[in-house]
């Protein structure tokens, strides 16, 4: 009895402000996550990168493939992402990647050309992707070389500045 005499006393010996402080922080919290649902509800979501929110009703705005990121952050994503996806999943983002790039922010299909080196003044961003016209090969279905990758299989997608 005595010890549970002794905790109750610890108990209310506790500071009051400080039991306060700590309801409102739950509270705060809870509110927080509130909101949060709220915006998605709202059509707003968060970038995985950057923690900042964007409308979604902009397509622009974030790449979504499971992962939701912002315009800013796709090129620093990108190639840390790139390197640790297995080729198909790979290959499968990559081509979702490219056509995003060219629906919404002016991406363009370069070709390489060979003894030429790419210029990159003019790109804010640049991925290599393989090429759709030939699915990779190099080759169309005559055999021919393909014209749209010079048979390289890839071609650069190109944000331009
Ligand atoms: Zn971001
Ligand atoms: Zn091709």
């Amino acid at each position: 009895m005595q010890e549970l005499g002794n905790g109750v006393s610890q108990m209310e010996a506790h500071d009051p402000a400080e039991n306060s402080l700590f309801e409102n922080m739950v509270r705060v919290e809870h509110d927080l996550s509130d909101v949060i649902n709220a915006l998605a509800l709202l059509g707003v979501k968060r970038c995985s990168q950057c923690k900042q929110f964007f409308r979604t009703a902009d397509p622009g705005a974030l790449f979504e493939n499971g992962h939701t990121v912002c315009y800013k952050c796709v090129p620093e994503w990108w190639s840390s992402m790139s390197t640790r996806l297995g080729i198909t999943e790979r290959e499968r983002i990559e081509a979702k990647l490219a056509s995003w790039l060219r629906k919404h922010h002016r991406a363009e299909v370069v070709k390489k050309t060979p003894g030429k080196d790419p210029d990159t003044a003019n790109t804010e961003f640049q991925m290599v992707a393989k090429c759709v016209e030939c699915a990779g090969s190099g080759k169309l279905m005559e055999g021919e070389r393909c014209r749209f990758c010079n048979g390289f299989g890839t071609v650069r997608i190109v944000v331009p500045k």
